[in-house]
């Protein structure tokens, strides 16, 4: 089924994104974890592409395995970032041959190494180029990001949110949020696109904590806050995962809990493969 299709069912919209792993092993525990995640009826599941170093070559095949062998919609990242317009345009054309429906159309991190992110020489600029590419070839239902404390790279907060809104002109169905931790951000983000006469839904990226010093480099990496009460419950589990495990499941319930008051279309876990943290907050939302 196709993402604008999913998001048009009455209820919340639920989705998990993944990494590929790097080795066999780690790929057959993510199936383990994926038949778990099953079990909380996620409307759709994600595959990062080349994310944080990740493998690029991958993501395609990890996506068509989970289609076929899971019984789950998928949903592909693809990036501009490192590629040309033509291995891009490959790799749509391979989805689609493989019967993948749905697309986040991303301009990509730098890889591993480049500290700045360079266009490639033959390849696109801007995640708005893959929207019009893959609407071009058809098929394909496409999500874009969006971020609700300005991507990083952005001119200014209205420069952000103007090409956002061309994304979604271009054809995208709807935008899914990078990580925050401080709901009003989000509230303001989405009221502001709502202003701007974005109608698509806007679904909340929500990352459970898993560790301090991990989720301290994400928000490093990505730019984003940790407010202070988040902070000082962190400040008390800095060397104990098993801990911060724990105040991340407390601390996505709450703002699941307030976000799906608010009336949230849908909720997107960055669930870094595991299914624990998932589990728990789907338990304590009566999910
Ligand atoms: P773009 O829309 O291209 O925007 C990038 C920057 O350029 C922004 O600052 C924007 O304001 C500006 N801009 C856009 N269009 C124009 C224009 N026409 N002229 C001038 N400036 C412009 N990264 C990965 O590598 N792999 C992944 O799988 C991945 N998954 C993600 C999933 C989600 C849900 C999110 C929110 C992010 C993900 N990312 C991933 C990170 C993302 O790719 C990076 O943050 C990237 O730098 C920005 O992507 P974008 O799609 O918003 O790019």
């Amino acid at each position: 089924m196709k993402l604008a299709d999913l998001y048009a069912r009455p209820g919340l919209t639920l989705s998990v994104e993944f990494f590929p792993p790097k080795t066999d092993k780690g790929e057959e525990n993510l199936f383990r974890e994926i038949e778990i995640i099953k079990r909380l009826k996620p409307a759709f599941c994600s595959v990062t592409y080349g994310a944080g170093g990740s493998t690029r070559e991958k993501t395609v095949d990890l996506v068509d395995r989970i289609h076929r062998e899971c019984g789950l919609e998928v949903m592909c990242h693809l990036t501009v970032v490192g590629q040309s317009k033509d291995d891009a345009r490959a790799v749509l054309k391979k989805l689609k041959k493989k019967g993948i429906q749905n697309l986040l159309a991303l301009g990509g991190d730098p890889p591993q190494g480049m500290t700045d992110w360079k266009p490639h020489a033959d390849g696109f600029h801007y995640a708005v180029e893959l929207v019009r590419e893959a609407k071009t070839l058809g098929g394909f239902s496409i999500a874009v990001a969006g971020f609700p404390e300005v991507h990083p790279r952005a001119e200014s907060r209205s420069s952000d949110l103007k090409f956002l809104k061309e994304k979604v002109d271009a054809g995208a169905v709807a935008v899914i949020t990078q990580l925050f931790f401080d709901n009003a951000d989000f509230y303001r983000f989405a009221e502001d696109l709502r202003n701007l006469g974005v109608t698509v839904p806007i679904v909340p990226g929500i990352l459970p904590v898993l560790s301090a010093p991990q989720v301290r480099r994400f928000t490093t990496l990505c730019c984003s806050k940790i407010p202070p009460r988040l902070e000082s419950a962190l400040a008390k589990v800095e060397n104990n995962d098993d801990a911060a495990v724990e105040v991340g499941i407390e601390y996505a319930t709450e703002q699941c809990e307030d976000l799906i008051k608010s009336g949230v279309p849908g909720i997107h876990f960055y669930s870094l493969n595991k299914s624990h943290s998932l589990q728990a907050i789907c338990k304590n939302l009566g999910l």
